[in-house]
This record gives C-alpha cells, structure tokens and sequence, in this order.
C-alpha cells in the first residue's frame, strides 16, 4: 500500500511540476519585429455551418522563423475549426485572429499578448517547434484571442484585477480546449521533455499550496470540474452565458457550477500549517539550515475541518529533484506518536535538497509544501 501511495504521488507531483511550469498566457509587453510575410484570410468556416462567416486570420512570419507551408497551412486549419467551434457554441460573430509567428526576441513565451492583441508563437529550448503543433496550446490560444475580441473589458484588466480571478482566464481557454479535444491530457506536442503541458484534472486543493502558484491551481481545480460536469449539460455554451453575464468573477461561480462553487467554499476553510520557522530555524521562503548532530523536529497541524473531511490525511516526503525518492542527504522519521511530527537530521555528504511534502488523501496528493534544506555552516 505504502508503494502504491508513492507511485500515485509521483505521478500527482509529477502532473504538479507540469503544471508549475506551465503558465504560458498572456505574455507581457512583447516586442514585434517581425516582417509581415503574409495576409492570409481562412479558408472559411466547415461548409455545414449555419453561420458560417469568413472570420479573417492574419498571419506575420518574422524572415527569421523557418516555418514550413505545411506548418502554417496546418495552423490555419487548427484556427479555423477553434473558431467555427466557438461560433456555433456561441452564436458570436468573431473578429479577425492576429498571429505572429517568431518574433525574434527568446525572452518572450509563446500565448496570447493583449497588447497586441495577437497569438504569438516564439522559439524556445523547451518547446517543440515554437508551439505550433501542440493543437491544444493553439485552441486554448485563441480562445484568449477571441474572449479579448468579444470582451476587451475583461482583458484590460488583466494586469491590475487579482491573480486568483486570471485563473478563470486560463481555466475557461482550458476548457474551450478540452471542448475541442476531449482526453486527460491537456497540450500534447508542447514540450520536448513532457508529454502534457498539464492535466485537465487535479486532486489538489489550493487552499493547501502556498506560493505563487495557487491562481494555477484553482484556474487547474475549475477545469477539473467543468471536465467532471461534461456530461451534466456544461459546455462551451455555458460558460459563454456565465461570461456575458457574470464577466470572470470567481464569486459568481455557483450561476455555472454549484458544486466547484461549493467544492472552492469548503476547501478554502482548510489549513494545514507547519512550525517549520520556529522549530528548525527556517526562514519565510523555507529554506531551512540544519547543524550537524542535531535533531529537529518538525510539527504539522491540520485545523478541524480538513481533518473532517480527511480523516487519513497523511504526509510523505519525496525530494523535489527526484519525486520517485525520499530528500536525499536528510532522515526525515515519522515521530512515534503523531504522524504529522517529524525528526529530521542531517546526513554527511549532504547538499542544498528541495525537499517536497506531499499531503496524501485517498491516495491522492491533495497538497504539498516545498522546502530548501540545507547545511548550517556555522555551529
Ligand atoms: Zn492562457
């Protein structure tokens, strides 16, 4: 049981990394250079739709992207189906979709840029082909592109209204994705050393993940639950009437979705707190210097209702380098009589190790906590 626990949190931690590092919309303030190569209007929409209007999709190559014809004719057909789809969920008209493709400038992310109002593909490293054949990447894309069309209101915003109401933002280009193609693995085709930019469902709750990820996480949690109510009449049309009605506030959640409403409300009230800082000396950001020969003890406490509703709650330590290992350099023990008390010493040979607690419920990670172990220099 004990292995299948710590398989199911390295997948979970695994689908967590994925997912931390994968916020990718709305790219600040690039700068275009590119050269306009091409001016290309759609195809026009499937021949079969009722509305089917020639939605107009520019194209600009920089001379520099090396982008085949086949590519670009695969990207335009990629647009034009997202498009039609949101027509006909919709019953919008749909202004005109701007792409720029290898903008010349690395320090850019390919995704939506507001203030240019286009979809913006540039070379990475990490990401196969600039992300022009992840289809998922490119549908959840223009579904920014077509929101900030429709509803310029509701992205003008963007970078003053709290981090936690973007994640509807991405939640909802997340789902309008999932809409298009419908399986666990959201942004096939992205990376080279990943196989999904993230899963469209998470057992997480962000009530139990601090830093700077938690808007990821709840925009992750609204996903997994509109995935959840696919089949209970949420669609693409839907969340269309939320947004004409309610705009992208996360209070207003119940008019689309009672349960992720209730299941936010519940979840919001749980607290799992450590006294990491003041029994072993760590500092705000937990990084935590351990002194030779030393025992530390470290307590976790579990406030009331989150022990009610999970009752096995346990914790296991995995190394944030290898999710598949205990920390390495560190003997983390489980105290005797608490399972949330830990005696952690440091090891000879042992090096700065980010060490992961991963909180574990129904043999699912529904939390984690990072930590930055390291070696006291001066006793
Ligand atoms: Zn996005």
């Amino acid at each position: 049981m004990k292995n299948k626990l710590k398989i199911v949190l390295l997948l979970s931690l695994i689908h967590l990394k994925i997912l931390l590092q994968s916020n990718q919309a709305f790219c600040t303030s690039p700068t275009i250079e590119s050269s306009r190569l091409e001016l290309t209007p759609s195809e026009g929409l499937h021949s079969n739709t009722p509305n089917s209007i020639i939605t107009p999709i520019e194209i600009n190559i920089n001379n520099k992207a090396q982008i085949s014809d086949d590519k670009i004719e695969k990207l335009k057909s990629t647009v034009t189906k997202a498009v039609s789809f949101f027509r006909e969920a919709t019953g919008e008209t749909t202004n005109p979709i701007n792409i720029h493709i290898g903008t010349g400038t690395d320090k850019l992310n390919t995704g939506y840029a507001l203030n240019i109002n286009s979809i913006v593909f540039v070379e990475d490293n990490d990401i196969i082909n600039m992300g022009l054949d992840s289809v998922d990447v490119i549908n959840h894309e223009v579904f920014h592109a077509l929101l900030c069309g429709k509803k310029p209101d509701l992205c003008q915003t963007l970078s003053t209204i709290q981090a936690k109401e973007r994640a509807l933002h991405e939640a909802f280009a997340d789902f309008f994705a999932y809409q298009l193609n419908q399986d666990s693995c959201m942004g096939e085709n992205y990376y080279r050393n990943k196989s999904c930019v993230r899963s469209y469902s998470t057992d997480l709750i962000f009530s139990l993940i601090d830093g700077p990820n938690v808007k990821d996480i709840i925009g992750n949690i609204i996903v997994s639950n509109l995935v959840k109510s696919e089949n209970n009449g949420i669609h693409l049309k839907e969340v269309w009437q939320f947004i004409l009605a309610f705009g992208m506030s996360l209070d207003q959640l119940s008019h689309l979705s009672p349960s992720l409403s209730q299941e936010l409300e519940t979840t919001q009230s749980y607290a799992f707190t450590d006294d990491a800082q003041t029994n072993t000396g760590c500092d705000k950001l937990r990084r935590c210097r351990f002194a030779n020969g030393v025992t530390y003890q470290m307590i976790f406490q579990a406030n009331d209702t989150l022990l009610k509703d999970h009752p096995d709650l346990q914790i296991i330590w995995v190394s944030g380098n290898d999710n598949s290992k205990p920390p390495q350099g560190f003997s983390i023990t489980p105290h005797e009589n608490n399972q949330f008390t830990f005696n952690i010493t440091i090891q000879d040979g042992a090096k700065i190790e980010k060490a992961v607690a991963g909180f574990v419920s129904g043999g699912k990670v529904i939390g984690y906590r990072t930590f930055h172990f390291s070696r006291k220099l001066k006793p």
